[in-house]
């Protein structure tokens, strides 16, 4: 249950003295003696309470942020995303770790991740060439997507992408054509499994009735491989397969690293070929409410290993060198995003409190009908907690979804309200809607804040609107 502590409701924040920045986490912010202590769980770890009710992140000061950068603002924690980074390089020791670009990309976010010693993977030349021009190193990088344009196979082989993932049997002859001759480009293949796992049907890919990769059931991934096999400007070097996203148990993943150990198998078998590398894509689960599961990744490595040595004995193959492709779990807990109070109705015995944020930087609850827990910060209060319902601005983002039954009085709220958790698959979708422009980027990192991606601005929509 997600609740505000929303002091005594004045109406719309008060426009002289600077309104409350709503940010996210559990239990309201909690000064007074009396009210539960702050829940911070699923903020970033350097995250503190301060006096106020203000919260700090990598010793920044919410209240601070919003006063000089304004607000909707999305602040990532360096340190946090750093720090993940490492764990990932702890956990999977003598594997290769990528970061999902898509996720959340800017040019510091591909500067730590390069400099943690991460790979990347991306799905669009725009990706591609944002990290390159940032330095990331090209043959570190894998290029992933279920129908790659022809500007996409270009800038992938003119830059030298370290590998392409082929996701369908009409990209083999297109890619095999489009090396130079007497030059090999690395690949892999895209293997749907027949797994069922991730957090939303929308975002479950191991399955056979969704569009990316190639079944092993219909045999369609053993045909691609016969026929990769025989490009001479091809070199399949593994098997790939992800299987979707917010996975919160290891289960799935294991009984791919079967299927997938199978496969590889046959293929020995039938071309005598050892396949040097596994790559088993991402999606781990990450908790965006307190109390709420999220997958512990030191397990899952420990025992993805143990299941990857055991099937390989048992097949008689060499272990191959594993590559996990982590996204959510490395940019979302380490991003926070900041919004202010504009609004605040009362209504049929419901409290609504209206952000100036929404779907156009959040299409999450859109999409998926996820929540958040939001919270005040910057505003001290001696009311206890009072449900709320937090809405956005843009159109859409505030309105609710019609509901069968009555809806409970007290519930969680369900637009976007100011959140932690917010590192990735926001500012990444995030769209022009309404015109109310996406919202800057703020690095916090040891007690300093300072600006990645600046507001887009009018400036930036008139200037791409060019008829009349
Ligand atoms: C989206 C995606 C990922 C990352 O997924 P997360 O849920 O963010 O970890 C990894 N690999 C591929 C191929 C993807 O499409």
């Amino acid at each position: 249950m997600t609740t505000l502590h929303v002091p005594p409701l004045p109406g719309p924040a008060d426009p002289v003295s600077p309104p409350a920045a709503a940010s996210v986490s559990p239990p309201a912010a909690a000064p007074a003696a009396a009210a539960p202590a702050a829940d911070l769980s699923v903020w970033p770890a350097s995250t503190i309470p301060l006096a106020h009710g203000d919260l700090a992140v990598a010793g920044v000061p919410l209240t601070e942020v919003a006063e000089r950068f304004g607000t909707p603002a999305y602040l990532l924690d360096e340190g946090d995303v750093r720090a993940r980074c490492r764990a990932y390089l702890r956990a999977f020791k003598d594997a290769d770790v990528l970061y999902a670009a898509k996720a959340f990309l800017c040019r510091a976010m591909a500067h730590w991740v390069a400099d943690e010693g991460l790979g990347l993977d991306v799905c669009s030349a725009g990706e591609l060439e944002l990290a390159v021009t940032t330095g990331f190193p090209a043959d570190r990088i894998v290029l992933h997507g279920n129908a790659k344009s022809p500007e996409d196979l270009r800038a992938a082989l003119r830059l030298g992408v370290g590998r392409i993932v082929i996701d369908s049997a009409s990209e083999i002859a297109r890619l095999a054509a489009a090396v130079p001759p007497g030059s090999r480009q690395k690949v892999m293949v895209r293997v749907v499994p027949g797994i069922a796992a991730g957090g939303h049907a929308k975002i479950r890919t191991g399955t056979d009735d969704q569009k990316f990769g190639l079944s092993l059931t219909d045999g369609s991934a053993q045909h691609a491989i016969a026929r990769i096999l025989g490009r001479p400007t091809l070199e399949l070097v593994g098997l790939h397969c992800h299987l979707g996203s917010q996975i919160t148990t290891e289960k799935p993943y294991l009984c791919a690293v079967r299927r997938l150990v199978g496969l590889m198998a046959r293929i020995k078998e039938q071309h005598g070929v050892t396949l040097p590398e596994l790559d088993l894509g991402g999606g781990h689960g990450i908790a965006y409410r307190p109390g709420e599961d999220a997958l512990d990744i030191a397990s899952l490595a420990r025992k993805v290993r143990a299941e990857l040595t055991e099937s390989c004995a048992a097949a008689g193959l060499p272990v191959p060198r594993l590559l996990v492709e982590p996204g959510r779990a490395i940019a979302g807990p380490a991003g926070v995003a900041l919004y202010r109070v504009l609004a605040v109705k009362r209504t049929s015995g419901r409290t609504f409190v209206a952000v100036d944020g929404g779907m156009s930087d959040n299409p999450r609850p859109a999409l998926y009908g996820v929540r958040y827990a939001p919270r005040l910060v910057g505003r001290r209060t001696t009311a206890g907690p009072e449900p709320v319902t937090v809405v956005g601005r843009p159109l859409r983002g505030g309105r609710r979804p019609r509901r069968r039954r009555p809806a409970p009085r007290r519930r969680t709220p369900r637009g976007p309200a100011g959140c932690a958790g917010r590192g990735s698959y926001h500012l990444s979708m995030a769209s022009g809607y309404n015109l109310v422009g996406r919202p800057p980027v703020i690095a916090v990192a040891d007690g300093h804040a300072r600006l990645l991606v600046r507001r887009e601005s009018l400036e930036d929509f008139r200037g791409r609107d060019v008829g009349l």
